[in-house]
């Protein structure tokens, strides 16, 4: 129990804060700061009036470690859910070291100036978490997060050794947008345009730009084209199970989409160095996000579904076993909710559900933890109550 501060007011940002407001119990005390405070107060307008729970709003650049600091200090939450953008994610974890404060977040760092994510930056704060005795929560979203939770429910109740792993990520809804990203455009574009890789008998092997692809069944929607990116959660998860072979990530794109990401390329909009223009440096990515619409502004006519899970191959009691285990999230009920479309909503469903399970003190410890290493059952039955329930295909034929 006790005080949370959440920093990032975006589209996972508001839906952080309707969460922890709806467990007011727990979340005794709600701080949202960004680095645009009227955000934050319309966001606490809507909360008060869907719940009648006060949040206090606070203006903060969390590029910068003194500026952290103060707030920090002067509100002293026991817990920071860093839902701004991942390169804030290191000033953010100095400014808890320094004023006492846990930490979540859902997106490991990336700095600005190289379109590159691994956890050993982040990692590399293990002993000083330790030494001060709080605790870090890293990747706590659906993508990383649920699905390293999922991960660790299969290797608990399902598997003795878990041998292929293959996260699935579609977002079957229409946003009725020619074309949008879903959440952040500047953080989303540099990750579908990286190479991609999986790993595979203990090594990482490379591929082109969305370049594997093939068509899998989602339940309840159908085949969709589905392409293989690197994702950051294969990173800890190859290292927490040990017994995996092979790990992938595949993600659904639709024809239109990539026709438009192409061009964005081609022309030149997808670079993150600074261009002049009429005397002014810009960074081209960063102008396209000013143009493209808004992802928290997508959710009114977002109709559909996403569906995200895990589908695991390995053995049990000495004979081969499938497993898959997914959600499918409605994004108009997402919308209904929250206000937000269902890639906010999966995402801040559970960075509520950490740091519910850290309140509560279900995780615990002092370091640096990825969610595979926490208990995955509290965490799994508190997040299928909070808008996220689970399905489970034993045996079933996993396409991959
Ligand atoms: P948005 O761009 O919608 O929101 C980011 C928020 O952070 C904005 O309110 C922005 O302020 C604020 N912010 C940015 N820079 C600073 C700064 N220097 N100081 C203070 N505030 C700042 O992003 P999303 O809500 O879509 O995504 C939030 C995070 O969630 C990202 O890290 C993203 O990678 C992660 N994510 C994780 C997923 C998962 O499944 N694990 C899936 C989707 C997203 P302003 O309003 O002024 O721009």
């Amino acid at each position: 129990m006790g005080k949370v501060l959440i920093i990032g007011a975006g589209g996972v940002g508001t839906v952080v804060v309707h969460k922890v407001a709806q467990n007011a119990d727990v979340f005794t005390d709600i701080v949202l700061a960004s680095r645009t405070k009227s955000k934050c107060d319309v966001i606490a307008a809507d909360v008060k009036k869907r719940y009648g729970v006060d949040i206090k709003t606070e203006q903060v650049d969390a590029d910068n470690v003194a500026d952290l600091v103060a707030l920090f200090k002067k509100h002293q939450p026991k817990l920071v859910i860093n839902v701004a953008l991942p390169y804030q994610d290191l000033t953010i974890m100095d400014a808890c070291l320094e004023a006492g404060c846990n930490y979540l977040d859902t997106a490991n760092y990336e700095p600005k100036d190289v379109a590159h994510f691994e956890y050993s930056w982040q990692w590399a704060y293990q002993d000083r978490f330790k030494q001060a005795g709080l605790t870090a929560i890293l990747g706590c979203g659906f993508d990383p997060g649920q699905t390293g939770v999922y991960t660790a429910y299969a290797a608990k109740h399902h598997f003795d050794t878990i041998e292929y792993l293959d996260i699935v990520d579609c977002n079957a809804g229409d946003h009725h947008h020619a074309f949008a990203t879903n959440f952040n455009p500047e953080i989303n574009i540099r990750e579908i345009t990286q190479n991609g890789r999986y790993y595979e008998n203990g090594q990482w092997v490379a591929t082109g730009p969305l370049e594997i692809h093939k068509a899998l069944n989602y339940p309840e929607i159908g085949p969709k084209e589905s392409y293989l990116l690197y994702h950051e959660e294969l990173e800890s998860l190859v290292k927490n199970f040990p017994t995996i072979k092979r790990a992938r990530f595949w993600m659904t794109f639709g024809q239109e989409y990539l026709t438009h990401l192409r061009v964005i390329q081609n022309i030149g909009m997808a670079r993150i160095d600074e261009v002049e223009y009429n005397g002014v440096k810009i960074v081209p990515l960063q102008f396209l996000k000013a143009v493209l619409p808004n992802p928290q502004d997508l959710g009114e006519n977002y109709s559909g579904w996403t569906s995200i899970g895990c589908r695991i191959r390995g053995k049990k009691d000495g004979k081969d076993k499938t497993y898959y285990i997914y959600n499918n999230c409605s994004h108009e009920a997402a919308y209904k909710e929250t206000g937000m479309q269902g890639v906010s909503y999966t995402t801040g469903v559970p960075a509520m559900t950490g740091a519910y399970m850290f309140m509560t003190g279900k995780w615990s410890g002092a370091g640096v933890f990825n969610v595979e290493e926490f208990d995955p059952d509290p965490f799994m039955k508190k997040v299928a109550e909070s808008g996220l329930p689970w399905h489970e295909i034993v045996d079933g034929d996993l396409e991959l």
